[in-house]
């Protein structure tokens, strides 16, 4: 079997990539290397079955030409984190958009069975505990920036519908609740990495806007395996699918949680959405879904607990602190 995974290098693209490999599958990673490192492939960099190409999802050519001969396209590159929506608005909605036309196009001439990441940020600001696949957005504003990255990949979704619809595409799309885990870094804004960061080096935890927001936070390890069961899943094909947990935490109490779990003396620093995030975004106040869908096609069960998350977040991170002041 012979895979394309477009984002390899990132967070959730590093992961499935092992996965892939683990399970006999040739793999042919396309990254631009922007917000993925090579360093997340590290296990797997000297595989005989894995290759990686650093190229962009924007250069057409080279997408077709890696998804001619793969049976499988895990389409996982995107521009993603907030900070990364706000400083490049603009170069996100091309990467977004354009790129996500080029894999789609790509997988569909190739034969290929394709899975798109897609994200909660579709459903909005509809705040329901319990989010179906079905249910409406609740859409901002397209003029705050926030918003954009949640019409770009709505477009991507509408996209993968046309082409499943109308050219026969065999394509699933998996919808990832706040998916966190070792190789997540809070450069770009997610804040667990941030926060575990910030109480290990002293620093206080930058809770934005009230801290009343609720999400749900699933390990990576729980969303690997229905990934890649999802893919060859005929059921599934031309469906979206949530990926999550249903633990509920406010992001005020995941603060105090990550100070508890590190031993932190670190304190707790409120910022508003304008000074952290600047003008143009809104946050939604709940995020849960509902996975019964996942888990009636492929089994799928968020089998870690918020503290297992923490716990090995912590551990990766203070793994790479001692490495540092070791040298
Ligand atoms: N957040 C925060 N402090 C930070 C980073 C994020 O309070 O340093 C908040 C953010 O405003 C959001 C929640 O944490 O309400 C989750 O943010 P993340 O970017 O991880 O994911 P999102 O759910 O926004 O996609």
């Amino acid at each position: 079997m012979k895979s394309l995974v477009t984002g390899a290098a990132g967070f959730i693209g590093s992961h499935l990539t092992e996965a892939l490999l683990a399970a006999g599958h040739e793999v042919v990673g396309l990254d631009d290397l922007s917000t993925g490192r090579a360093a997340n492939l590290a296990e797997v960099a000297g595989h005989p079955s894995f290759r990686l190409v650093e190229g962009s999802i924007l250069d057409r050519r080279l997408v077709s030409e890696l998804a001619q001969g793969a049976d499988r396209v895990f389409h996982l590159a995107a521009a993603v984190g907030s900070f990364v929506i706000r400083d490049r608005t603009l170069a996100a909605l091309r990467t977004n958009i354009h790129g996500t036309e080029n894999v789609v196009e790509a997988a569909c001439q190739a034969g290929a069975r394709l899975l798109l990441a897609s994200t909660s940020e579709i459903y909005g600001k509809n705040d329901k505990a319990g989010l179906r696949e079905d249910d409406d957005r609740v859409a901002g504003s397209p003029l705050r920036s926030r918003w954009s990255y949640a019409e770009a990949k709505a477009i991507d979704e509408s996209l993968v519908d046309a082409y499943v619809r109308e050219k026969g595409l065999r394509a699933v799309i998996a919808r990832f609740f706040n998916t966190v885990g070792p190789r997540q870094t809070g450069r770009y804004g997610m804040v667990i990495p941030r926060f575990v960061r910030q109480a290990l080096a002293g620093e206080p935890l930058t809770v934005f806007g009230t801290g009343e927001q609720v999400r749900c936070f699933c390990h990576v390890a729980d969303v690997i395996p229905a990934v890649v069961a999802l893919i060859d899943c005929e059921p599934a094909a031309g469906q979206a699918v949530n990926l999550g947990s249903s633990e509920q935490v406010s992001i005020c109490e995941l603060a105090h949680r990550v100070i508890a779990l590190t031993g932190s003396d670190s304190g707790i620093k409120r910022q508003t959405y304008l000074a952290a995030l600047g003008p143009g975004y809104e946050d939604m106040m709940r995020r849960v879904p509902d996975c019964s869908l996942a888990a009636g096609l492929v089994g799928f069960a968020a089998t870690r607990s918020l503290d297992d998350i923490l716990r090995s977040v912590i551990g990766e991170q203070a793994a790479l602190q001692g490495a540092a002041c070791a040298l």
